[in-house]
């Protein structure tokens, strides 16, 4: 590959000149980020075995990048063990969620899913439904003749679910739920955004396909946007997903997957704290007297909470509360915490608050939004690494403002 190149002009020798780059030979100890939008693919031989795939190699970003299948290697072990997975990284959790669904459904399936979802996810499955022609049908996923009585009369293409749920921490019994679908041979895809590998592994309890928004807590500081799409499967991965995600453009950039690399050196103990601080908080909103009600897996009185327990290996560190006093009290809140910050995300170093009424589940409808408990008075917390007690000590002051 290295031609010697006789440099003429000084315009010519700021373009090419240096350019065979002197690549140490020395393995970095650090991943590298391959900024590159191409690789040199050598002969027209090299270059056709290559795109024809004879060849393993690297040829264009959007298809496949050494920093990116770094990172899908390292997700790809964590959520699929020993065993082979494979997982592709895609510019957001979004991306990652159309691409699937784009590739799996097609016109007059009928796809299966639940109220509650990230309100983002039940506006993109809806769109879905509209332009590719499927149906989408909302049912409760814990219980199995509600999915029985609808598989009698037409056949479930695919099931999409979130487990816990972003705000109401609500769980789908994730093993009953696969026993049904895997003698049906239904897909069942769920977003594991909120607990991530460590907390709970649902492809472990049959599920063919989990999603996650990286975004959160995978990457973990708040600082990048990019999502990922894990299975075993890994002939309809490489073959059909990689393909859908190549032509759609939504590939993960290196800068951005290199982001998420370093976050998850430390997601282990970062969840370790942000999920004891949860469960600390979430006791102490529970006793307050401005606040009806809170959800949260830890506390007994959650609607799911064995069912986490059961499934996964401890409490997600997100909750939501609601706050007596309704839309106004939530404005005197937000106006008066300190070291907790209202930002429309979840899973960074910060404990961070949002009004979903208003912000994440806003462009549903009303009627949506009150199946799915998204109230006025509701606020989301997703719990950072600070000192529990000056969150406490925050939290405590904002709501005797009210
Ligand atoms: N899934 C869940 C549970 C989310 O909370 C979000 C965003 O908040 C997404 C998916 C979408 O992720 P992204 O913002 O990375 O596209």
């Amino acid at each position: 590959m290295s031609k010697k190149i006789s440099t003429k002009s000084l315009s010519l020798q700021t373009i090419l000149a240096g350019e065979r780059h002197q690549l140490p030979v020395e393995k970095p100890h650090s991943l590298p980020i391959y900024s590159t939008s191409s690789f040199e693919v050598g002969s027209l031989d090299d270059s056709i075995s290559l795109f024809n795939g004879d060849k393993d190699g690297f040829v264009y970003s959007r298809y496949s990048n050494p920093t990116v299948q770094a990172v899908e290697s390292k997700i790809a072990r964590i959520e699929c063990g020993n065993e082979d997975g494979r997982a592709i990284m895609t510019s957001s959790g979004m991306a990652a969620i159309s691409i699937l669904i784009f590739t799996l459904v097609h016109k007059g399936d009928v796809c299966v899913t639940h109220n509650g979802l990230y309100g983002g996810s039940t506006e993109i499955l809806e769109m879905l439904a509209e332009k590719i022609g499927f149906q989408l049908i909302f049912l409760d996923l814990n219980d199995p003749d509600e999915l029985a009585e609808v598989q009698k009369y037409r056949s479930i293409r695919l099931i999409y679910f979130e487990s816990p749920s972003n705000p109401l921490l609500h769980c789908i019994d994730i093993k009953q739920l696969t026993e049904f679908t895997r003698h049906q041979g239904i897909i069942t895809i769920c977003d594991n955004t909120i607990c991530t590998p460590l907390l709970q592994t649902p492809l472990s309890l049959g599920v063919d396909y989990t999603v996650y928004s990286n975004t959160k807590y995978l990457s973990g500081h708040g600082n990048t946007i990019s999502g990922c799409i894990v299975s075993k499967n890994k002939d309809f991965m490489d073959k059909n997903i990689r393909k859908s995600m190549r032509l759609i453009g939504g590939n993960c950039s290196p800068w951005e997957a290199w982001l998420t690399y370093t976050g998850m050196k430390t997601l282990s103990l970062r969840l370790q704290r942000q999920c004891a601080n949860a469960t600390y908080l979430a006791a102490f909103l529970n006793d307050h007297p401005q606040v009806s009600l809170v959800n949260h897996n830890s506390l007994p009185s959650h609607i799911h909470h064995q069912l986490a327990q059961s499934q996964m290996s401890d409490f997600a560190p997100l909750m939501s509360f609601e706050l007596k006093g309704g839309e106004e009290a939530v404005k005197t809140f937000m106006a008066n915490i300190q070291i907790v910050r209202h930002a429309p995300t979840l899973g960074d170093l910060d404990t961070l608050v949002l009004h979903p009424y208003t912000s994440s589940h806003r462009n549903l409808p009303e009627e949506v939004k009150r199946k799915s408990g998204i109230t006025p008075g509701l606020i989301r917390m997703s719990t950072g690494i600070e000192d529990p007690k000056d969150l406490r000590d925050d939290i405590s002051r904002a709501l005797q403002l009210q």
